[in-house]
């Protein structure tokens, strides 16, 4: 009951919905919990995700794992100075959760590439923010400290993408790029398309100094205080204007800067590690 009260507290503090927002569409972000497993490896799960018996996903925090220090302990990151073993191990300790046969994942580059995977598609990659993928037990990664990740499911085409989106990957438009890649690719219709939003940088921390040089004016309405942006809104909107229904969108409404279970880029002063947030379709009915 404490952790549930903790919970509301911290998402009341950390999401002021009563904000209007210019721009946004008409209807709030449908604004449905995570649930929280504190298993030996603890996850976070989205409720609309978890309605799919052939899909597994998990966002993880930053427990659980061998990592020491700054990197302490799920750290999944080879590329942020952290003992290469102990990534290895973290990203075994994933794996297994996961029952994956494999588990994909790319040095990220706040960019919009994007790869299909197949059965035969090799790693390593490189330069890659997201993965779409209809093979069975093959786990998609992407690695975060205040970006998000979005997982999403196509329950009819039986296709999942994951997408790591920082703020540049909403300049960018990387959400919309991967639902188009998925109609293209997979027929996927976005009516059809559920979606995640992962624990990361809130509104309650979204600051861009710079956002007059930094961001397309088009984002400007999302300001919602001296220098500050509600990404969320901002990716829920870009999701809804490829023609994903709002009620298919669960956000988080967890920020990572002010929750200590995550990495945290900006908390942390760059000197940190990341925590995934992963989906893979079973061969489940
Ligand atoms: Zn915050």
């Amino acid at each position: 009951m404490l952790e549930l009260i903790g919970r509301l507290t911290q998402w009341l503090e950390c999401h002021p919905h009563t904000v209007e927002v210019a721009g946004s569409n008409p209807a709030p972000p449908t604004n449905l919990f995570m649930l929280f497993h504190e298993t030996p490896l603890p996850v976070f799960q989205f409720s609309c995700l978890s309605q799919f018996s052939f899909l597994k996903h998990a966002v993880f925090t930053r427990k659980g794992g061998y990592s020491q220090g700054a990197y302490s302990s799920l750290n999944l990151s080879f590329d942020v100075g952290d003992n290469p073993e102990a990534v290895k191990k973290n990203l075994e300790l994933v794996k297994t959760y996961m029952g994956a046969k494999r588990i994909v994942w790319s040095r990220q580059i706040h960019d919009k590439n994007i790869l299909i995977v197949q059965d035969d598609t090799l790693p390593p990659f490189k330069g890659y923010d997201a993965f779409i993928t209809s093979c069975s037990y093959t786990a998609l990664l992407v690695k975060l400290a205040d970006c998000q990740g979005i997982l999403l499911c196509d329950p009819e085409r039986r296709v999942i993408a994951a997408i790591h989106c920082g703020w540049r990957g909403n300049v960018c438009n990387i959400i919309g790029a991967t639902i188009e890649e998925m109609q293209d690719k997979f027929g996927s219709a976005p009516s059809d398309i559920w979606a995640g939003i992962s624990p990361s940088l809130g509104p309650c921390c979204g600051e861009i100094k710079d956002y007059k040089t930094l961001l397309p004016v088009s984002l400007w309405p999302y300001k919602i205080k001296e220098h500050c942006f509600d990404w969320w809104v901002i990716s829920h909107d870009q999701l809804v204007a490829t023609g994903v229904p709002s009620n298919h969108i669960e956000i988080a409404h967890i920020c990572t800067v002010c929750d200590k279970r995550f990495f945290s880029y900006r908390r942390d002063r760059k000197k940190t590690g990341r925590f995934g947030a992963v989906i893979m379709l079973t061969n489940k009915k």
